[in-house]
């Protein structure tokens, strides 16, 4: 069968890892939940913290809740393809669940903070990095303070890493601005070619 040599390279639609992040607050976890329940073969790895689990939050499912000593040995035993300590705590990614998916073929998506971007871009040059930004800094603010869930002064450390972050959106392959979930996610699945 000729073809017409206008062909896109194979490597164009073949899964790849993608990271999303942007500063804490600005609805990560909120467009990956909304993307996943239309699109559940997209996998989402999830993270190791030595955060404390907040209510409705499951072991295993939102997080891989660690204690300090198990994360020395992970990090020790090269378990985690990037870690970072973001406001107080350290988050990581397993290594070995991604490289079995991504070996599978399956869309590989990761959640994670400006810090664990730069790392998976220096070890895995292939992956995409997507930055998503609020619509605004007065909505960020609103979004962070409105939770209610943390202490003011872990707010006031998740607000101070959130201005550095902002900052950082020229290092990313694209930003996809989070003026609607339903947009992002979509926006963010074209990306991914997941129809
Ligand atoms: P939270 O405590 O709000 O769940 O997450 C705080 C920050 O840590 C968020 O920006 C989130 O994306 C990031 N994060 C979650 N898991 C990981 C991870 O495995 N590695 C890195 N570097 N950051 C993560």
């Amino acid at each position: 069968m000729a073809s017409q040599g206008a062909d896109p390279a194979p490597q164009d639609s073949r899964p790849r890892l993608t990271v999303l992040s942007g500063p804490s607050g600005v609805g990560k976890s909120t467009v990956v939940a909304h993307l996943r329940k239309a699109h559940p073969e997209v996998w989402l790895s999830v993270s190791a913290t030595t955060r404390a689990p907040r209510p409705g939050e499951q072991h295993g499912v939102h997080y891989f809740f660690v204690s300090d000593e198990e994360m020395d040995k992970l990090i020790a035993n090269g378990e985690l393809l990037e870690w970072a300590e973001f406001a107080g705590n350290r988050y990581g990614t397993p290594r070995r669940a991604v490289a079995e998916r991504l070996e599978n073929g399956e869309p590989v998506l990761l959640e994670i903070d400006l810090q664990g971007a730069r790392l998976v871009r220096e070890s895995m040059p292939e992956a995409q990095l997507v930055f998503l930004a609020p619509p605004s800094w007065e909505e960020l603010v609103r979004r962070l303070t409105g939770r209610g869930t943390e202490a003011p002064e872990v707010v006031e450390r998740r607000l101070e890493a959130a201005r550095v972050e902002l900052a950082a959106e020229a290092e990313f392959d694209t930003t996809l601005v989070n003026t609607s979930v339903g947009d992002v996610s979509r926006e963010l699945l074209a990306l991914m070619n997941v129809d």
